[in-house]
């Protein structure tokens, strides 16, 4: 399909909460070919829709790596059913272009949510890899949640923002996560 223009932080639709998908139509086919080419042209892991200003509650991922291969996957209406764990990682994102930070994440996750052939589906994963950070990654920006609002370090994090030039932290957005870094 096309490669979009990916948001940087700062653009508004980034902070909407995205809408449900009522039907895995024609136009949401299109949207997931959009978000894997968009994607892949930008050497990403995952991508949300709002990331290409589309604010329905779609998210493809592909962390496949050499010495864990993996299917590209999609999430439609995505829900996180169970999560357990914390562990602490350097994280980026697409919208933040060069931009990394320390976050806390879950370890393990399991999330339901619709395929691209529309068929629901559950999926578990354990142990803190790159799908399960991205899965809560992506799913957070479906909210209008963002990786920084996660920082394990304020002021660390604000420093990386200004030097790419990025607007500051949004100190309202800033999460409550005391007992999730405890346990890292
Ligand atoms: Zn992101």
């Amino acid at each position: 399909m096309a490669i979009k223009r990916v948001l940087t932080y700062g653009e508004p639709s980034l902070r909407e909460p995205s809408k449900e998908v009522h039907k895995v139509s024609k136009k949401i086919s299109d949207l997931i070919r959009d978000l894997f080419d968009t994607m892949y042209s930008q050497n990403g892991v995952g991508l949300a829709a709002p990331q290409i200003g589309v604010n329905l509650r779609v998210f493809v991922i592909d962390a496949s790596t050499k010495e864990e291969p993996l299917e590209p996957m999609v999430f439609i209406n995505p829900k996180i059913i169970k999560k357990s764990g914390a562990i602490k990682s350097n994280e980026g994102c697409l919208s933040f272009p060069e931009a990394y930070s320390d976050v806390v994440r879950y370890k393990d996750v399991m999330i339901k949510a619709i395929n691209e052939h529309g068929k629901p589906f559950v999926m578990e994963v354990k142990g803190g890899n790159l799908l399960a950070r991205a899965i809560q990654h992506e799913n957070d920006h479906l909210d209008g949640i963002l990786f920084i609002d996660h920082c394990l370090n304020r002021f660390e994090t604000e420093e990386v923002l200004k030097k790419y030039n990025l607007p500051d932290i949004d100190p309202e957005k800033l999460l409550d996560e005391s007992e999730l870094k405890e346990q890292i």
